[in-house]
């Protein structure tokens, strides 16, 4: 176990925050007995947070900036960071001050103690709304449904990692990426500690529920096949019972003659039927779709400058 401490911070138009951000981190870096780096990652913002990376890094040599080409999100702004990270363990924390830094002292004790990965859990999410609590409720009971694995519940990625966790992350070069899906996946010890969540300390969420919507299809894509499953059974009960009716059908015929069958019945069948075909059709889609990005191989990001020096 070594002595250097990283923290990671994906940072997408956060200049409200920053300075507050470094003067909590310096506080508790101080009560410490660890060296410390600052990692942000600058994942294309439009605002003065660059700027304000770079002031900090002349201020203090313990602030380190990465500036990524454009916006790729947070889960590839998060990846990006594990390429350069150089501490023993790593912190991943958000630039909101959601995740409060005064944590960090009980993820590193734990870590002292041999886990590989301490997560903080939410006791509870002030400033969030009702309908966002319930629907993150929902996603996490259905994923862990879904896939196999053991995916946290009401747990982002505010989270200590050690060495070897974060190697481990580094090797999955996926372009569709459920960071959080590959903390349970790769193993190791986990530590749960709780926490109170706070709201945003300044400036607005990056997530609509447009976003929200489609990294919860990530996350259930990427970890499960159990959509394309579940496509196979609908499609059995329904043979099954269209065959059944179809036997009805044609014992009826055989008994009582043959009357003009219903029209809107017909037409309301036909459309429920190829509704139920396009649903399937989707889901095959979404697979596919994902199969065609990651054969591409592309790079997961670029970047374009590192504490002051541009990347060629
Ligand atoms: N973030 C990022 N790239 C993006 C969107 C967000 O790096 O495209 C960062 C953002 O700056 C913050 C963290 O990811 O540090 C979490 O974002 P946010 O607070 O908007 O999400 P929420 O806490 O509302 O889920
Ligand atoms: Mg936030």
């Amino acid at each position: 176990m070594g002595n250097k401490i990283s923290i990671l911070i994906p940072v997408y138009n956060e200049e409200k925050t920053l300075h507050m951000l470094y003067e909590r981190l310096k506080r508790v870096s101080e009560k410490m007995d660890y060296d410390f780096e600052f990692l942000f990652i600058n994942d294309g913002s439009k605002d003065r947070s660059l700027d304000i990376m770079r002031e900090l890094r002349q201020k203090d040599s313990r602030v380190s900036y990465l500036n990524l080409s454009r916006n790729y999100g947070k889960e590839i702004a998060m990846a990006a960071g594990f390429d350069y990270v150089v501490g023993d363990a790593i912190i991943i924390m958000d630039a909101d001050l959601q995740d409060p830094p005064e944590l960090i002292p009980r993820m590193v004790s734990y870590w002292e103690e041999g886990y590989d990965d301490v997560y903080a859990k939410r006791r509870n999410r002030a400033g969030e709304s009702w309908f966002k609590k319930k629907t993150s409720y929902w996603f996490y009971r259905i994923l862990k449904k879904l896939s196999k694995i053991e995916i946290q519940e009401d747990t982002g990625d505010f989270r200590l990692l050690s060495r070897r966790a974060v190697e481990a992350i580094k090797k999955i070069k996926e372009h569709h990426r459920y960071t959080k899906g590959f903390f349970s996946w790769i193993g190791f010890n986990k530590k749960e500690i709780l926490f109170d969540r706070e709201p945003r300390a300044a400036g607005k969420t990056k997530w609509n529920y447009y976003k929200l919507l489609e990294l919860a299809v990530e996350g259930i894509i990427s970890f499960s096949a159990a959509p394309l499953r579940i496509s196979t059974v609908i499609g059995f009960m329904i043979a099954m019972f269209s065959f059944i009716y179809m036997i009805y059908v044609i014992m009826k015929t055989l008994l009582f003659g043959d009357p003009v069958a219903g029209y809107p019945s017909l037409v309301s069948l036909i459309l429920f039927l190829s509704g139920i075909q396009f649903i399937i059709l989707g889901v095959i889609g979404e697979y596919l779709g994902r199969v065609f990005n990651e054969t591409k191989n592309r790079p997961l990001y670029f970047a374009e400058e590192y504490n002051n020096k541009k990347i060629m």
